[in-house]
């Protein structure tokens, strides 16, 4: 007699996919020699999106019942869907902020996946949790934060951001319940006009107010900028947002002035450093980052500018325990990792499963260690002051600001947007650079975001001539 369980037939392929086998172990071997291939290639174009009508023609119907099998799934991928993806990790990928992980990193990010690690909590991933904390606490001692710091690595800014202004709500309204005062109608959050649009986004998310002070010329958030609005909005201000190297212009806020507030008003100063607060590692520029040693949180993106692969932000807060207080999930089935004392990094973000997103940085930051990392940083800094001045040479072009950190804005004389446009266009499908237009103010201009150290004076050199 045979019991209801054994009465379900499996065919002899249900465990397939999971068993070693010649075939399974042909597809890892083909998979890892293509990856060994990419990572190792020092001549992997630039390439560019195509169009969707194309890649319905060239890659649709891969899937079905029956699958189409390793070898030609890999084809697809090698042959079409890799090459309508930009290379975020090529020297004269210039746009946005590129991505310039190293060897080290990239090929430990297949580990974390083959080890198949849970990152959320102590109990399922004590030593990938273990050498998380190791990074987010080196980051912290780099940027004067007490040891008692902490926090965990997310998704990237955006989330990181958002995580981090929820802890800083709930530690307003906890201190207001404590001292008695009331509730105000509508939170606040308070900005430079130049902050990250994320900052938008999560104040959207939480439904609060974002307001937004001009600053002046420089771009750069002072103190007195945003005093009046702390006086104004008081108890409603959940933080203040600093930025330490704007997208757009690598600006770095005044930290200082901004920080010194704190002495006559109760504020959460939050430091959004996603792109630039990396570069408080390299001697150059540490002194621009004053006054984040006084920050009750802040972000650092490594996967922008300390040589991680996609995707991982580093959030710290000055004291954890806001993070979880925050953020702790609870349910029945959780208890057992909540009511624990271990450190459980799900507990301080917008986020439960999570993978261990940190170890690619750890990887590598233990192989080379911090100074090849200040180098390297400084090697691009360098850099787009060199090109800076180079652009000041040029009759026809105009820098639009002094550089501060590796972002490098510029115009050029007498292009409409159609101009930058075209001009983009041809550099990408040339494959010799990739170059966006941008703006400010409501003129068009473009930019240099230099943060891998393999990109060369001379290849920006050949950019700016294709502009005379
Ligand atoms: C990139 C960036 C963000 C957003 O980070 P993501 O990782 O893209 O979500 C936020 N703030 C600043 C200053 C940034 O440069």
């Amino acid at each position: 007699m045979s019991s209801p369980l054994s009465a379900v037939r499996h065919s002899d392929s249900a465990q397939r996919m999971h068993v070693v086998s010649d075939e399974t172990t042909q597809i890892a071997d083909m998979v890892l020699d293509y990856a060994r291939r990419r990572l190792l290639s020092t001549d992997t174009p630039l390439d560019k999106p195509f169009p969707p009508s194309e890649l319905r023609r060239l890659a649709a119907g891969s899937i079905g019942e029956s699958g189409i099998g390793a070898r030609r799934a890999l084809a697809l991928f090698e042959n079409v869907l890799a090459p309508s993806c930009i290379t975020t990790d090529h020297p004269q990928y210039l746009s946005f902020i590129p991505s310039a992980p190293t060897k080290a990193a990239t090929a430990f990010d297949l580990v974390v996946s083959a080890t198949a690690v849970y990152g959320g909590s102590w109990l399922e991933g004590s030593g990938a949790v273990f050498a998380e904390n190791e990074v987010l606490s080196w980051l912290a001692s780099e940027f004067g934060l007490p040891a008692t710091a902490g926090g965990v690595f997310v998704q990237g800014g955006t989330v990181g951001n958002l995580s981090a202004l929820v802890a800083a709500r709930d530690h307003r309204a906890r201190t207001l319940r404590e001292r008695n005062r009331p509730r105000p109608e509508r939170w606040v959050v308070v900005c430079s006009a130049e902050a990250h649009s994320s900052i938008a986004s999560a104040a959207h998310v939480m439904d609060i107010d974002v307001v937004a002070v001009p600053v002046g010329e420089s771009g750069m958030l002072r103190g007195e900028h945003i005093a009046p609005a702390l006086v104004e909005h008081g108890d409603a201000v959940i933080a203040v947002v600093a930025t330490a190297g704007s997208t757009n212009f690598g600006i770095v806020d005044d930290l200082a002035s901004v920080a010194a507030l704190k002495d006559e008003h109760d504020f959460w100063l939050h430091v959004d450093g996603a792109y630039g607060l990396a570069a408080m590692l390299t001697p150059v520029a540490r002194a621009r980052f004053a006054g984040v040693e006084r920050a009750d949180s802040l972000i650092v993106d490594p996967h922008k500018w300390l040589f991680a692969p996609f995707d991982a932000c580093a959030l710290v807060y000055r004291d954890p325990e806001n993070g979880r207080l925050a953020h702790t999930q609870h349910a029945e089935y959780l208890d057992t990792l909540t009511a624990a004392a271990e450190y459980n990094p799900s507990d301080y973000a917008v986020q439960l499963t999570r993978r261990a997103r940190g170890l690619p940085l750890w990887f590598s930051l233990a192989t080379f260690g911090a100074a090849a990392y200040r180098e390297a940083i400084g090697i691009s800094i360098d850099l787009a002051r060199r090109i800076a001045d180079e652009i000041g040479r040029r009759p026809h072009l105009r820098l639009v600001r002094e550089p501060q950190l590796s972002v490098v804005v510029f115009e050029r004389e007498g292009w409409d947007a159609a101009a930058y446009a075209a001009w983009s266009d041809r550099l990408l499908d040339e494959q010799r650079a990739f170059v966006v237009p941008s703006s400010h103010g409501g003129r068009v201009n473009t930019r240099f975001a230099i943060v891998n150290p393999m990109t060369t004076f001379e290849q920006l050199v050949e950019v700016l001539d294709s502009m005379a």
